[in-house]
């Protein structure tokens, strides 16, 4: 890896740790209750890695195939990969052995599925509900109303933990929308914590991206998913 190239993802990594700090603090939070996950889907294999030396462990793909090459790659290096995209049935017997978190469960068979292959490997997978919190008909995601009826039915997969809600906010309506929508998925979790079977918790939110993940932080998110402002000025 060129010198340049670490020196620019080093200084990157601290600036976008240095803004998440000052949103925690904005908020009353502290830092340590915010996970900063990398999400490398712009950035090959050698940069990836070179994250990784400049610290950062959570590390997370949205394509299976991408997660596949990079986590693949690097089975000797510490990295914690995490899949943030739809994962596709026949794609799962591979990615599980991989990740230690996925943010996209967005079907009852999905779920089934995955149960089924941590199962094979006698592992529970951590798993986060992904919720269409926006509305936007081409995303991914279970509709808000439509997450109560499922947690007793999540309850039974002994090999999935569900630990919280993920999502996305709008795309259009920048910074006040993407607050606002944020404040549904925290007020939605609220609401689902008092009738949660018990095997399931749901401490975790996993919003914003680069553009919102201030306005996320702000209305308490626990993970940030960060790709573009991690990989400013590389060419
Ligand atoms: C790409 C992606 C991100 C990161 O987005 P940036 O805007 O590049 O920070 C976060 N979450 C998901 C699900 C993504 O696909």
């Amino acid at each position: 890896m060129q010198r340049d190239v670490q020196d620019i993802l080093a200084e990157n990594l601290a600036r976008v740790r240095g803004q998440i700090d000052d949103a925690a603090r904005e908020a009353g939070r502290r830092t340590d209750e915010v996970t900063l996950v990398g999400v490398t889907k712009y950035v090959d294999a050698d940069t990836a890695r070179a994250l990784l030396d400049a610290g950062l462990h959570d590390l997370a793909e949205s394509r299976p195939q991408q997660l596949w090459d990079k986590a693949e790659s690097m089975l000797d290096a510490d990295a914690r990969w995490h899949q943030v995209g739809h994962v596709q049935r026949n794609k799962v017997r591979r990615t599980v052995p991989l990740i230690e978190l996925l943010h996209s469960l967005d079907s009852p068979r999905l779920a089934a599925v995955l149960n089924e292959e941590a199962a094979k490997l006698g592992r529970t997978l951590p798993a986060l509900i992904e919720v269409n919190i926006s509305g936007d008909a081409a995303k991914h995601g279970f509709m808000p109303d439509d997450v109560e009826p499922l947690l007793s039915d999540l309850a039974q997969f002994e090999h999935l933990e569900i630990h919280g809600l993920m999502s996305m906010a709008a795309l259009e309506g920048g910074s006040d929308r993407a607050r606002q929508d944020f404040a549904r998925l925290r007020k939605l979790r609220d609401r689902l914590r008092a009738k949660c079977p018990d095997r399931i918790t749901l401490d975790d939110l996993s919003m914003g991206m680069s553009r919102d993940f201030r306005e996320a932080i702000a209305e308490g998110a626990t993970i940030v998913r960060i790709g573009t402002a991690l990989f400013e000025g590389l060419r």
